[in-house]
């Protein structure tokens, strides 16, 4: 039996770096708590995790008095740092790289007299964070349909959420044209997700059966599981190894592993080990 893993899997660089950060602001705490504005990522194993090993998750009410507060990648806005500044809080910024470039985007379309549309979903922390920038002063739209209801502009700015589909945000643009005299658009969407999309696309094509580690709630797990079943119909979601149903394995020779972009290596190397052990155990029957 050959395991295969998808090229790209898992973590994506944004969350890689800040999870590195929770644990270094932790080597350094001084026996200070080391907390996170919100939980670092959508996955509870994770979360468990950085909680075993003493980085907490804290929110406005549980904010502690002193030590270390940990900014996600999704960034947040400029008044949430005054806020924890005038707290006695140590801020380490693990906003993504590209969010902090959509942030200031946005806040140079706004500084340029543009009428600021942010295309994503309102209620994301990334997106509040930017509005942060702007003054909240923006419109936020997610579908062309709302694109209808806005009003006549005369120049329009755009930025659009770091994990929306490209094809969702063009379709947007196109329908924005009609709305203003000026349109310019700012190209904010990182590619990390579709990367892993990519991944499974050329895995599936390749083997016999294909799992996808990832939370049966996460949007970006089950669309992952979708595009491998394309190719392979024998394509499963599994949130963690102890899932594996050896039956499952029967003659199957080549088996793919993949995951969604909130599933830590920890948990890949644990299915890996899995699939290893249930290898052994169908070649030596006793
Ligand atoms: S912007 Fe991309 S790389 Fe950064 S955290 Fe989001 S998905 Fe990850």
């Amino acid at each position: 039996m050959e395991i295969v893993l998808a090229e790209s899997l898992g973590f994506c660089m944004g969350v890689k770096r800040v999870v590195d950060m929770a644990y270094r602001a932790l080597d350094k705490a001084n026996s200070l708590p080391v907390v996170t504005l919100g939980p670092l990522i959508h996955n509870s194993q994770e979360i468990a995790r950085l909680a075993k090993d003493g980085i907490a998750v804290a929110d406005e009410l549980t904010m502690p008095a002193n030590g270390t507060v940990i900014i996600r990648a999704h960034g947040v806005a400029p008044q949430a740092y005054d806020e924890l500044k005038a707290r006695g809080l140590k801020i380490m910024d693990g906003t993504c790289p590209y969010v902090h470039y959509s942030q200031r985007k946005a806040a140079e379309l706004y500084r340029e007299g543009y009428t600021v549309i942010v295309v994503g979903d309102k209620n994301h922390p990334e997106i509040s964070g930017i509005l942060g920038y702007i003054n909240n002063d923006a419109f936020v739209v997610k579908t062309v349909e709302e694109v209808q209801h806005l009003p006549q502009l005369d120049r329009i700015g755009t930025i659009a959420q770091t994990t929306i589909s490209p094809k969702k945000y063009s379709a947007i643009i196109d329908a924005l044209r009609q709305k203003a005299r000026e349109l310019k658009v700012c190209e904010t969407i990182c590619d990390a997700t579709e990367e892993n999309q990519r991944a499974i696309r050329d895995l599936s094509g390749e083997v016999d059966l294909l799992y996808v580690i990832g939370g049966r709630h996460s949007a970006n797990s089950n669309k992952l599981v979708e595009t491998g079943r394309e190719k392979c119909p024998r394509t499963m979601l599994i949130e963690t190894a102890d899932e594996i149903n050896p039956e499952d394995l029967r003659g199957a020779s080549r088996i793919g592993v993949g995951a969604g972009a909130s599933t830590p290596d920890w948990m890949i190397q644990q299915v890996v080990e899995r699939l290893r052990e249930i290898e052994k155990a169908l070649a030596n029957p006793r």
